[in-house]
């Protein structure tokens, strides 16, 4: 789902939101049943126009409920000083991406908790109205809707609080076992398994749906319970690798001493004497003894190879070295996002001003590959 194209709507509070291609089919889903199936079950003798009405707004109102859900998620998380890289509206509904975890059971609880209670609150109030407009007997077309907008906003409510991670409600279950055990990774183990369970529980309806009765509006359960599943795996096992991370320090995977080029040594020798053969792909450049700049083959490929002779190394370095350089001590989950390819792509060590050695991507790579061979 998440290689499907999102396109930037705008942003709110400061968070961008985005609605990704996948949430069109399920728009286009529920207004076209609401419009050809349901409105005209509820209420009999309304124009088709009415009725096509009827369903664009409440899917639009539908809409805007889970994105509401979502930005409770997102405001209660940068309250407790987490960061929000955007909000995503897709097929099932809403996600917001997270930069990074929280880090007490208490923030988590009240951050699952925001979304759920969020939705149930939308129904009352979707419900209170349609109960006013009734008592002055409104429109009856308008309260149809409003009732719709109450019940789908209390099934999202409830259905999120189904106690499976990664649903809103198995966070609130981790948050609980983990202020209990005091062991986040073992209670993300623990609403991961039950999420897995959920996912099962969810396609066995399905199935049993179908078999015996032959309804086939349940096969939408049978995704979900497959998608969440799936959700519920990659989640352990990605809180597996970030717990094992944050356990080690640079100073304790990173190359040392590291391997410096000198910043007046020329293109050609560099090729020579350090890509070919050599053991990495990146170098710091080193001028009067201190870092200068940081040096790979792809910098060296801007230049014509006619020219590598007379030029040095310090003519092709990057010099942007910021949040480069971290101490000894600082544990291998947070530098990940320095690794990333895109940006720097390796770390500088310092330590009381030296430069004691370097972490790059590879390092880290081998270090979960390790772990997973040494269990013995
Ligand atoms: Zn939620």
């Amino acid at each position: 789902m998440s290689n499907l194209p999102s396109i930037r709507l705008g942003t709110l509070f400061g968070i961008p939101v985005e609605i990704n291609v996948s949430w069109f089919v399920i728009f286009l889903l529920v207004a076209v049943t609401l419009t050809t199936g349901y409105f005209p079950q509820q209420l009999e003798g309304r124009s088709n126009l009415t009725y096509a009405i009827m369903g664009i707004v409440t899917t639009l109102a539908f809409f805007a409920s889970v994105l509401i859900h979502e930005f409770a998620h997102s405001l209660v998380a940068r309250a407790g000083g987490l960061r929000i890289a955007r909000v995503t509206l897709f097929i099932f509904g809403g996600v917001s991406q997270m930069e990074d975890e929280p880090r007490r059971p208490g923030l988590e609880f009240v951050m699952a908790s925001a979304g759920p209670g969020t939705s149930i609150l939308l129904a009352a109030m979707f419900f209170l109205a349609g109960e006013a407009l009734f008592l002055f007997q409104a429109e009856a077309s308008i309260i149809v809707v409003l009732d719709y907008l109450a019940v789908i906003n209390l099934s999202v409510g409830v259905f999120n609080l189904l106690p499976g991670f990664p649903l809103d409600g198995g966070r609130i279950l981790r948050a609980v076992l983990w202020a209990i055990t005091g062991d986040m990774l073992k209670a993300t183990r623990w609403a991961s398994r039950m999420g897995q369970l959920i996912g099962v529980a969810l396609i066995s309806v399905a199935v049993i749906g179908v078999l015996l009765y032959q309804t086939f509006d349940l096969i939408w359960f049978a995704v979900m319970g497959w998608f969440i599943s799936g959700l519920a795996t990659t989640a352990y096992q990605q809180q597996v690798v970030k717990s094992r991370l944050a356990q080690v320090s640079v100073a304790q995977i990173m190359s040392a001493p590291a391997v410096v080029v000198s910043a007046d040594l020329t293109l050609e020798d560099m090729a020579h004497s350090y890509f070919l053969g050599g053991r990495h792909s990146r170098y710091p450049v080193v001028a009067d003894g201190t870092v200068v700049g940081l040096v790979d083959i792809k910098a060296a490929q801007k230049v014509r190879r006619d020219d590598w002779p007379v030029t040095t190394v310090a003519d092709v370095a990057y010099k942007d070295l910021s949040c480069v350089y971290v101490g000894p001590e600082t544990t291998v989950d947070s530098i990940l996002p320095q690794l990333d390819p895109m940006r720097a792509g390796v770390v500088f060590v310092v330590d009381g001003g030296r430069l004691s050695g370097i972490v790059s991507r590879a390092d880290v790579i081998r270090l979960i590959s390790d772990d997973g061979d040494s269990t013995p």
